[in-house]
């Protein structure tokens, strides 16, 4: 919670943790062609038992390599892991010698999100059942499911829905 690491400069990397719709996001700051390479997702690599033992107490940033192994992406160090699910995504996921890394398959302004897709397992686990909040889902014909334990938030904020 204390942690005020402020060593940003000297890293220059294109994207930052900043706010987005959902908590925080992962957001570019600069631009980034389509096809390059943005993070790694890093983390101590775990056995699939320890993987199964830690996404049953709960945990979210366990991410599966092969059947063998997967990442606890849980340390801050891991950016990535603040890149947010999209339905319609500007980066992608992939397995690249054990490692997993989030590439661009669009180009990507300056400011613009990064997002990419969880897949299937993981959404159908975590994001289903509250709801998809990505820019897609959330300004798209079919609205997500009501959020049902969102108890912190009847008071009546009208929907910012309205582009
Ligand atoms: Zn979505």
């Amino acid at each position: 919670m204390a942690g005020s690491s402020s060593r940003k400069s000297g890293v220059d990397t294109p994207y930052r943790v900043g706010r987005s719709r959902t908590g925080l996001g992962l957001f570019a700051t600069a631009a980034i062609a389509r096809g390059a390479f943005i993070i790694d997702y890093k983390g101590r690599r775990i056995s699939h038992a320890q993987a199964q033992q830690l996404e049953a107490s709960g945990a979210r940033y366990v991410f599966e390599i092969n059947n063998r192994w997967s990442i606890d992406g849980s340390s801050r160090r891991n950016l990535m892991r603040y890149a947010n699910h999209s339905c319609r995504p500007n980066a992608e996921s992939d397995l690249i010698s054990g490692k997993v890394i989030l590439r661009a398959i669009k180009a990507i302004k300056p400011g613009d999100e990064i997002t990419y897709d969880y897949g299937e397992e993981y959404f159908e686990l975590f994001i289903k059942p509250v709801g998809c909040k990505c820019a897609k889902c959330a300004s798209g014909p079919l609205k997500p499911a009501r959020t049902r334990r969102s108890s912190a938030k009847r008071s009546g904020i009208a929907r910012s829905g309205r582009p």
